[in-house]
C-alpha cells in the first residue's frame, strides 16, 4: 500500500474548532493532507461548505462527523464518515443529540459561579459559532482569556472534567443509534480516540463487541490523542475485531492543538485503511 495522507478528525467554527471550514481546507492542503474530512460534533451544517472548500484546494473528500455517545456512564465519540450530508434521518439525530447542550450550559455556568466564577455562560457565547453546539471548549477559552487558567488542558483538569465545579454529566446519544444513524445514510462508523475513555478492558471489550454489532467497522489507530504505544495497542484491537482503521489528527485550533493537521504518523502497514473501504463514496 503506498502512503495516503488522509486526515479524517478535525473541528471547524460550525462545532468548537475556531477555523472555518474553507480555512481549514487551505491549511490541510498546505500541510500535504490528500484525503480530509471536516467532522464536527453532533452537527454536519459544514459538510456542503467543506465539500466545496476541499474541492477548491484540489483536495480529495469525504462527509465526516463525530457524534457525542453515551456508553456504559461515560462519553464515547464516534466518527462517521462517507455518509449522505443529506441523510434526513441522521440529521434528525443530530438535532436531538445536540438539543440539551444549552440548558447543560447554563447548569455549567452555574457550577462555575459557586467557586466565585462569574459570567461564564455568556463568557463561553463569545466564542460560540453555532448557537445550537455551545461545548466544553467554549468555556476553556473562556476561563483562559480571563486568566482563570494558563490554557485550555488546564481549565479541563480543573474544572471541567468529572467532579469539577464545571462538570454537568449529560445523556448523548446511544451507540447503537449514533452508528445505526452514520450506517443508514451510506457511512461508515468509527471508535473515535479508543485511548481517551477511562473504561476499564472489560467495559472497552463490551464497547468494542457491541460497537461492532451494531454495525460499526472502524477505530481510530493514528490520532493526535495517542501516543506511539497506544498506537500499537489500538493497532492490535482493530485486528482482533477485524476492524479497519482511521487516521486523524482531531485539530482544534492553530493555539490550542498539539498536533497540526496532516502531521501524524501513518497507519501500521498490516491494516486496513478505512478510505479503502470508502472508496466509491470519496468525492475528488
Ligand atoms: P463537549 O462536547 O461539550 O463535552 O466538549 C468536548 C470537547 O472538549 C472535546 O471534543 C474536546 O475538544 C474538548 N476536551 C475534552 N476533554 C479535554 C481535555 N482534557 N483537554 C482539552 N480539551 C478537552
Ligand atoms: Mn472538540
Ligand atoms: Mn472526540
Ligand atoms: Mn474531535
Amino acid at each position: 500500500m503506498t502512503f495516503l495522507n488522509a486526515d479524517l478528525h478535525c473541528h471547524s467554527v460550525v462545532s468548537d474548532g475556531t477555523l472555518t471550514p474553507e480555512a481549514l481546507a487551505a491549511r490541510a492542503k498546505a500541510n500535504g493532507v490528500e484525503l480530509w474530512a471536516l467532522t464536527d460534533h453532533d452537527e454536519i451544517g459544514g459538510q456542503h461548505r467543506a465539500r466545496a472548500a476541499a474541492h477548491d484546494q484540489g483536495l480529495a473528500w469525504l462527509s465526516g462527523v463525530e457524534i457525542s455517545v453515551t456508553f456504559a456512564g461515560h462519553t464515547v465519540h464516534i466518527v462517521g464518515l462517507g455518509f449522505d450530508a443529506d441523510d434526513a434521518a441522521l440529521r434528525e439525530g443530530l438535532a436531538r443529540t445536540r438539543g440539551g447542550r444549552g440548558e447543560r450550559a447554563r447548569e455549567m455556568a452555574e457550577g462555575l459561579a459557586r467557586v466565585g466564577i462569574r459570567g461564564a455562560y455568556e463568557g463561553a457565547l463569545k466564542y460560540v459559532g453555532n448557537p445550537e453546539l455551545i461545548s466544553r471548549t467554549h468555556f476553556a477559552r473562556y476561563l483562559v482569556e480571563t486568566g482563570v487558567c494558563k490554557d485550555t488542558y488546564e481549565v479541563f483538569r480543573k474544572y471541567l472534567t468529572e467532579g469539577k465545579p464545571g462538570f454537568v454529566p449529560h445523556r448523548w446519544a446511544t451507540l447503537g443509534d449514533a452508528v445505526g444513524w452514520i450506517t443508514r445514510a451510506g457511512g461508515l462508523a468509527v471508535i473515535a480516540h479508543p485511548a481517551r475513555y477511562s473504561f476499564t478492558p472489560t467495559e472497552e471489550y463490551a464497547l468494542f463487541s457491541e460497537f461492532k454489532a451494531h454495525g460499526g467497522r472502524g477505530v481510530e489507530v493514528v490520532t493526535g490523542s495517542h501516543s506511539s504505544a497506544e498506537v500499537v495497542t489500538y493497532a492490535r484491537m482493530a485486528q482482533e475485531f477485524g476492524l479497519a482503521a482511521s487516521r486523524g489528527s482531531d485539530f482544534h485550533s492553530p493555539d490550542e492543538s498539539h498536533t497540526d493537521l496532516g502531521a501524524l504518523p501513518p497507519l501500521p502497514g498490516e491494516l486496513t485503511p478505512v478510505w479503502d473501504l470508502l472508496q466509491d463514496r470519496v468525492v475528488h
